[in-house]
C-alpha cells in the first residue's frame, strides 16, 4: 500500500505557515510501512481539491486529506472529495444528533451552517471527533481508501491514531520496515555519493536518501520487506558502506557529533578543558547541552578561565597550527583536564577562512587547519570540525 498526503488550506500556500500535519502522517504512515509517494497543498478551492484527490486516487491506494472540515465557507474539502468519487453528500442523523447535543451542552444555539459537519458522501463512515466539532470521514473508493481529516493537529493526531492507524495497519498486513541513519563528517556530499553509489546500486531493496547540511552529510536508509528480513538488508548494505566510508561515518542511529563525542569521553572517562574563538562558544553549548564532562571552557577574546581568572596561558588566541599546539599543551597543563582544545581564531579572506584547532593528550597532541566558508556558517563549522578532531582521537584514528 502507498500513500499521498493532500493538505487543504490557502494559509499553508503563506510563507508564515508550515503544513505540519503532512510531515507527521508521513512519519506514522512510515512507521508501519506504508510509504508516502506525494505530497501536495492546495488551496481552498473545491475544483482544486476535487481534482487533487482524484488524481491522487488515480496513483496511489490510501489518499489522506487534512484541513477544510469546519463550518466555515472556506471548508470546502469534503464537497470536493463528494465530486471527486461521485459520492453525493447525505445527512448523517447521528452526527447531526451529536453538534446538537455539544451546542445545548454548551447552552448555545448551533448556528445552522454547522449542519454542513454533519454532511458524510454516500458509503462514507464517520470518524468521530473528540476535540472538535467536525468528524473525519473514511470513504472507499474503487477499492481504494479516501481519509478526510479535520485540520487542526490536536484533532486531526487523535482521529488518526484511534480510529485510522489500526485499520491501515491491518490492511498495509505485516509489512516490516528497518531504518538507520547514518551520519557523515568530513567528505563532500558528491565525493560522497562517488564511494557509495555502486554499493547503493547493487542493493535496490534499500532506498538511499542524501541530505547535506552544514553541520553533515546524512544518508537515511531504509527497507522494507514481506518475506525477507529488511534488517538483514540493510545490514547487508552497512557493512560495504562502513568499508567504504571508514572514519568519516560517526553514527548509525542519526547522532549529532557532540552526542558522539560525549559518549566516547563518558565511556573512557575523560573529561576535556576547552578554549575557542572560531566556534564563539558553540562547542561548549553543544557539549553541554549534550551532558558532556567539561572541565573548564573559555571563549573568546578574554573570557575568564577557572576561578573567574583571563588565562595567560591562552593569550594571544593562536592563529596558525603550531601555536594551537603549544597553547593545548600549556591549556591542558594549567587546567589539569585529560584533553584540551583549543579552537583559535579565524583568520582569512575571500573565499575561504581558515582556523587551527588542537587537542591535547597523554598521548600527544593532534592539530588540523579547518577550512570555513564565510559567513554565518563558520562558527557552527568550526565547531563541528573541532568535534570531529576530538572522535578521531577518541577513536585512536591516525593521524592523516
Ligand atoms: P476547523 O473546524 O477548525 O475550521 P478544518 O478541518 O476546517 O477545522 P482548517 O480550517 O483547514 O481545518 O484549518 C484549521 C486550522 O488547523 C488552521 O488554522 C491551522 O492552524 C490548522 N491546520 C490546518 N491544516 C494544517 C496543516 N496541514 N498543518 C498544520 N496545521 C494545520
Ligand atoms: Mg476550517
Amino acid at each position: 500500500m502507498r500513500a499521498e498526503i493532500l493538505a487543504t488550506g490557502s494559509e499553508l500556500l503563506s510563507p508564515d505557515r508550515t503544513d505540519s500535519n503532512s510531515s507527521w502522517l508521513t512519519a506514522r504512515l512510515e512507521e508501519i510501512g506504508i510509504p508516502v509517494r506525494r505530497r501536495t497543498i492546495v488551496g481552498d478551492d473545491c475544483e482544486e481539491i476535487q481534482e487533487a484527490i482524484s488524481r491522487a486516487l488515480d496513483r496511489v491506494e490510501l489518499v489522506i486529506c487534512t484541513g477544510g472540515l469546519g463550518p466555515t465557507r472556506d471548508d470546502l474539502t469534503r464537497e470536493a472529495a463528494a465530486l471527486a468519487t461521485g459520492c453525493p453528500l447525505r445527512s448523517d442523523a447521528e452526527i447531526e444528533e451529536q453538534l446538537h447535543r455539544r451546542f445545548a451542552a454548551r447552552g448555545l444555539e448551533m448556528p445552522p451552517n454547522n449542519l454542513r459537519q454533519a454532511m458524510i458522501p454516500e458509503g462514507g463512515r464517520p470518524l468521530p471527533n473528540r476535540l472538535g466539532t467536525a468528524p473525519g470521514i473514511l470513504l472507499e473508493d474503487r477499492g481504494r481508501l479516501l481519509a478526510l481529516l479535520p485540520g487542526p493537529p490536536l484533532e486531526m493526531q487523535p482521529i488518526f491514531l484511534e480510529q485510522l492507524l489500526p485499520e491501515l495497519r491491518a490492511r498495509a498486513g505485516s509489512v516490516r520496515v528497518a531504518r538507520r541513519v547514518l551520519k557523515v563528517f568530513g567528505l563532500a556530499e558528491s565525493a560522497l555519493d562517488q564511494r557509495i553509489s555502486s554499493l547503493v546500486g547493487a542493493c535496490p531493496e534499500v532506498e538511499v536518501t542524501l541530505n547535506f547540511s552544514p553541520m553533515d552529510l546524512e544518508l537515511r536508509l531504509t527497507a522494507r520487506g514481506g518475506g525477507s528480513r529488511p534488517e538483514e538488508v540493510l545490514e547487508t548494505l552497512c557493512v560495504g558502506l562502513r568499508r567504504e566510508l571508514g572514519s568519516h561515518l560517526f553514527s548509525e542511529e542519526g547522532e549529532g557529533l557532540e552526542q558522539v563525542v560525549v559518549r566516547m569521553l563518558r565511556e573512557q572517562g575523560r573529561d576535556l578543558a576547552l578554549a575557542e574563538v572560531a566556534s564563539q562558544g558553540l562547542l561548549a553549548a553543544r557539549l553541554f547541552q549534550s551532558g558532556g564532562p567539561l572541565r573548564c571552557a573559555s571563549s573568546a577574546p578574554t573570557a575568564p578561565g577557572p576561578g573567574g581568572r583571563v588565562l595567560p596561558g591562552l593569550l594571544p588566541w593562536p592563529a596558525d597550527l603550531s601555536s594551537a599546539r603549544a597553547a593545548a599543551t600549556r591549556w591542558r597543563r594549567e587546567t589539569g583536564a585529560c584533553l584540551a582544545l583549543v579552537v583559535g581564531e579565524l583568520r582569512g579572506s575571500g573565499g575561504q577562512v581558515f582556523s587551527p584547532v588542537a587537542l591535547s593528550g597523554a598521548e600527544g597532541t593532534r592539530a588540523a587547519e579547518l577550512r570555513l566558508l564565510p559567513g554565518t556558517t563558520a562558527p557552527l563549522r568550526a565547531s563541528q570540525g573541532a568535534l570531529d578532531l576530538v572522535r578521531l582521537h577518541l577513536a585512536r584514528v591516525p593521524t592523516g
